[in-house]
């Protein structure tokens, strides 16, 4: 039987709106992810067992049950047990690039690739959108993690509407590597700080997304707009988030020293990115960053926007 390497990309958001309460417990947001090419690499193979291994180059990531990837093995084992019985199970190999607890999505996009491994090498014939049903269950960034490119997510996030691609931008990626933001912290406490904002009425929710559709983010991305696109990068986790961890707002103050077209932090952190129209003007970004904040905890990656999902 064969086995396959997928390409697992991270994703940034250019856009995250907490917009109120769902009736199911969740926040209603409103967001534009975004894939770049950084990417893990995950091998799945079959292994000839009982059960499936994870294998993982990166210490902080768990290679047993917990591990999203696993999880997602487990779904597909109970959702289709005569191919799991035809097939057995696998060995699954990440080569972790994405930086883990970033706001990158990494496990997320570990979980989708995981996924499309296994319907492919189990022969299952799942398209991309019962994979997304599928992969919802795992958490809400699994299915755009699974079509990748630039869209629309509404609802928990797994709502998605694809929106132009955009591979004509560049990213600096910054991220402290002690430095771990968790996300249900990010959003207990923008709800203990906000939530007299939110909306829960389901006719003012869906007013709301209206709104939100025809927003400015997603007209700039239609025009793909680069300096437009910049001016809208929104993230309202920010608001809790930079002022508990100082060092991610000084990385954020660092990048709008240099030629960038806009910076924003990513998710619940504490990743930071910086938006540039060419990969020159990225690297001159990446140098000067690094010449300006000397702490040799901070690493930053080059990356190029990228309009691919999980991909071989
Ligand atoms: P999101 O943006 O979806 O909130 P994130 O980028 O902030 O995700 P992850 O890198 O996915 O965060 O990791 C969050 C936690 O999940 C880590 O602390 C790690 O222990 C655990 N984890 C489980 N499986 C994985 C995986 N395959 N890759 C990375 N982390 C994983």
């Amino acid at each position: 039987m064969r086995a396959y390497t997928l390409l697992a990309p991270a994703k940034i958001n250019l856009y995250l709106e907490i917009i109120g309460d769902r009736p199911d417990g969740y926040h209603e947001l409103a967001m534009v992810m975004q894939s770049i090419g950084l990417c893990d690499r995950v091998k799945v193979r079959p292994n000839g067992i009982e059960d499936f291994q994870i294998h993982c180059n990166h210490p902080q990531v768990p290679c047993d049950r917990t591990n999203l990837a696993y999880r997602a093995a487990e779904l597909l084992k109970n959702e289709f047990p005569d191919s799991f019985a035809q097939y057995g199970a696998a060995e699954i190999e990440i080569d972790k690039q994405i930086p883990v607890a970033a706001g990158l999505a990494g496990g997320s996009s570990n979980a989708a690739a995981v996924l499309v491994g296994l319907n492919l090498l189990w022969q299952i014939g799942l398209t991309q959108p019962e994979l997304q049903e599928l992969g919802a269950r795992l958490g809400a960034d699994v299915p755009f993690c699974i079509s990748g490119g630039t869209a629309l997510a509404t609802g928990r996030g797994d709502r998605l509407e694809p929106l132009p691609d955009l591979d004509d931008l560049w990213v600096v990626v910054g991220k402290y590597r002690t430095l771990a933001v968790s996300t249900p912290w990010a959003y207990k406490t923008y709800r203990q700080e906000f939530g007299d904002t939110y909306v829960s009425q389901p006719q003012d929710l869906a007013r709301r997304q209206q709104r939100v559709h025809a927003g400015p983010m997603v007209a700039a991305i239609s025009h793909r707009d680069g300096e437009a696109i910049a001016r809208e990068l929104y993230n309202d986790l920010e608001k809790v988030v930079l002022p508990a961890y100082p060092h991610v707002a000084e990385l954020r103050e660092t990048f709008t020293k240099f030629e960038i077209l806009g910076t924003m932090m990513s998710g619940s952190g504490p990743s930071v990115f910086a938006l540039t129209s060419t990969p020159e003007t990225a690297e001159q970004v990446r140098a000067g960053v690094r010449r300006t904040i000397t702490d040799p905890d901070l690493e930053l990656w080059v990356a190029p926007l990228s309009s691919h999902g999980i991909h071989i």
